[in-house]
């Protein structure tokens, strides 16, 4: 497939409710999208990097830097490009995994249009609905937490997953658990905020432990898999690693180590959809479940997310809410939730495209890149 030429879409997207981390608060989604163009059909991708460097390095200014320098002209000179060749293509340009990542999905994207193929059934999957869960950030206080997860099971959520830092730990689980009982799955991620943490605050993840949660998410450090191997050890509370999840490799360690018995897989932070899945794989050989998790995704990255999590190890609810969650009025038409199940979009490649009036409203920038410039 020749690729005619690569449009970067930077969208300002205001969320619904900021989405509040321990180190940063994201009131806007700065979104960028990718359309590849060739003779067949044309492909959309998403670049989940968020506006500033605080999840992993990536930030969507430097994501559409590298993808307009180095990352495009690779594939552009090449006169046969297909989805499973974009990662060799972008293989000698170090790190960037969520702008190579959103290149391989476009020209996916379009091959799969092209083929009259859906994404989920190049990818393997065996459902065409996925059970999905809601994210909370942190909020100002336990009982501001109590209300906007009321709004959630309400709107028929029955997974949740809190934030946690030291100093916000147990007394918002414990509250959780007491208001809304063990009904509810229930899911906590510290983000590394435990990394060289004192023992007291250690000790409240192993209290943790009395509140029957789903997974204690990336305690400690990205790069300390021998701190989690040894705290995994001490907590009955499974532990789950994202950040440290970097690519098949790094989850063959994490595993060999014990370093977390459960895995988050973004395709973003993995380098691409393709690598998500060997993560998958390897995961499913060894017994260790996985659930996909989410990165304030418009309703393009949304709709490959439901594609990688109708694979067969997917089996806790993702991180893949309804698109009202997040925005008033999505990209695409929105995805809907029904008592925390979510359909697949049906038709070939990632089965939506983006809605020709939203995006006009919404987009703030283009550039197209060809071989010619
Ligand atoms: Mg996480």
């Amino acid at each position: 497939m020749k690729i005619e030429g690569l449009e970067l879409l930077r969208l300002r997207m205001p969320l619904v409710t900021p989405f509040r981390s321990s180190s940063a608060s994201e009131a806007v989604r700065d979104a960028l999208l990718v359309r590849v163009v060739t003779p067949s059909a044309e492909g959309w991708g998403e670049c989940v990097a968020l506006s500033h460097p605080t999840y992993t390095s990536e930030y969507v200014d430097g994501a559409a830097s590298i993808m307009a320098t180095y990352l495009a002209p690779r594939l552009l000179v090449h006169n046969d490009v297909t989805g499973e060749g974009v990662g060799p293509l972008l293989a000698d340009v170090q790190g960037h995994p969520m702008a190579k990542a959103a290149l391989e999905m476009a020209v996916l994207d379009a091959e799969l249009r092209a083929d009259g193929e859906s994404l989920a059934a190049r990818l393997g999957g065996v459902r065409d609905r996925v059970e999905v869960g809601v994210a909370v950030g942190f909020e100002p206080s336990i009982e501001a937490l109590l209300e906007v997860i009321a709004g959630h099971v309400d709107d028929g959520y029955r997974r949740v997953k809190l934030k946690i830092a030291p100093g916000w730990d147990v007394e918002p689980v414990a509250a959780v658990r007491e208001r809304f009982g063990h009904d509810l799955a229930l899911q906590v991620d510290a983000n590394s905020s435990y990394a060289g943490a004192d023992r007291s605050a250690l000790a409240a993840l192993d209290a943790l432990d009395d509140f029957d949660l789903v997974l204690v998410e990336q305690p400690l450090a990205v790069d300390d898999l021998v701190g989690h191997a040894a705290l995994g050890a001490d907590l009955r509370t499974p532990i789950c690693l994202d950040e440290s999840i970097t690519s098949t490799g790094a989850a063959e360690t994490a595993i060999e180590l014990g370093a977390c018995s459960v895995v988050n897989i973004k395709a973003g932070r993995v380098g691409g959809v393709l690598e998500a899945v060997r993560v998958h794989d390897v995961c499913r050989q060894r017994g260790v479940p996985v659930w996909c998790g989410g990165m304030l995704e418009t309703g393009i990255g949304r709709a490959a997310n439901l594609a990688l999590a109708s694979l067969e190890g997917f089996t806790l609810p993702g991180d893949i809410s309804a698109s009202r969650r997040y925005f008033d009025v999505d990209v695409t038409p929105p995805f809907e939730q029904v008592g925390g199940w979510m359909d697949l979009p049906a038709g070939p490649g990632i089965g939506v495209e983006p809605l020709e009036g939203v995006l006009e409203e919404v987009c703030v920038h283009r550039q197209w890149l060809s071989a010619s410039g």
